[in-house]
């Protein structure tokens, strides 16, 4: 039998562009590949019509999917819906906005073809809008401890069927599709692409969304952040013990030889205020841990498919 390639695209409100991309840059490249393909849609709830558009274009297309998700549950999750549906060999994961180059797929599927298990596209030169932000997110990523994270590194990627099986397995809500398969350890090879600007329409993820993804991920993967509070908490409290002690002996006991003339209020205002923010920042930190905890506690589905809405779905799974 033929081998099977799958395309899993993410969509959220890309009405304007779905059709130019796939018709215009997927669609091409993957009508050459020797194997069959597969594109799955998912539309993470759009409200501009995509998924009406896109039914309506291909609804008869056996190569297109659609998995209609109820309403906007984010990129990731929505990956992770398609990553359930997609019965390929190998699964690309891109996104729908023209942004991630179509021209490497050949080349990340002969690296398939020779053994890589997962497939990354790095970014090379960066040109969007978010480059800034993503070098931050990366470095923050890297102090926290992920040292395998690679900078520039993308959700663009090929998984192998054994990667994307594993991938399945994992329950969390509270994820970053392409930590959780850098967490699986299956070694990876790269590709480097230089990113495009958006073929249209507005980028979906505001700043906002980028910060929560951020802490999101850092949170969920990384014990760092509450290590650090608490070597601060120590280290704020030794030196306040030490101020302390010195203002103790050379004001108070040896009357001031230094004529520092500290008024006691003055110095206690000064360490109370730093203590409470001190208290304040590190339950803000248990807070975000908390809410995490409670979120998986739940144990609610990662999503919701409208199978009215869907078409082409073979393995109803979840
Ligand atoms: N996307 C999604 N759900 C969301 C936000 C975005 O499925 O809540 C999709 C979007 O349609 C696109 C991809 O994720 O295919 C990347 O989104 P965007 O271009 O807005 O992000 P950026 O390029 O800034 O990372
Ligand atoms: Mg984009």
């Amino acid at each position: 039998m033929k081998m099977k390639v799958s395309v899993v695209v993410p969509m959220f409100n890309e009405a304007t562009g779905i059709v130019g991309f796939l018709d215009g840059q997927l669609m091409p490249v993957l009508n050459k590949l020797s194997y069959d393909v597969e594109v799955i849609l998912v539309d993470d709830g759009s409200v501009d019509k995509t998924v009406e558009k896109v039914v309506k274009k291909y609804g008869s297309n056996e190569k297109i999917k659609v998995v209609a998700l109820t309403r906007n549950f984010g990129k990731e999750i929505a990956l992770t819906a398609g990553l359930t549906y997609a019965t390929g060999d190998a699964v690309i994961m891109i996104d729908a906005d023209g942004q991630h180059p179509v021209e490497i797929i050949p080349q990340m599927i002969k690296k398939w073809e020779e053994g890589a298990y997962i497939v990354t596209a790095v970014r090379g030169e960066n040109t969007t809008r978010h480059k800034m932000g993503s070098r931050i997110y990366y470095r923050v990523m890297r102090i926290c401890g992920n040292k395998d994270i690679v900078v520039g590194a993308m959700d663009y990627r090929l998984l192998d069927r054994s990667v994307v099986d594993e991938f399945n397995k994992m329950p969390e809500h509270n994820r970053l599709a392409r930590g959780l398969v850098d967490w699986l350890g299956y070694p990876q090879e790269y590709v480097k692409v230089h990113t495009k600007n958006r073929v249209d329409g507005k980028p979906t993820y505001s700043h906002k969304k980028l910060v929560t993804l951020t802490i999101d991920g850092l949170a969920s993967s990384s014990r760092t952040p509450l290590v650090l509070f608490g070597y601060i908490g120590v280290a704020i409290t030794v030196v306040s013990l030490i101020l302390g002690v010195f203002i103790l002996i050379q004001q108070y006991i040896l009357g001031d030889p230094l004529k520092l003339d500290w008024s006691g209020a003055v110095a206690m205002s000064v360490f109370v205020s730093f203590l409470v923010g001190l208290v304040l920042v590190s339950q803000a930190i248990t807070a975000l841990y908390i809410s995490q905890i409670h979120t998986e506690a739940k144990g609610r589905p990662l999503y919701v498919v409208d199978k009215r809405k869907s078409i082409g779905l073979k393995n109803d799974k979840k």
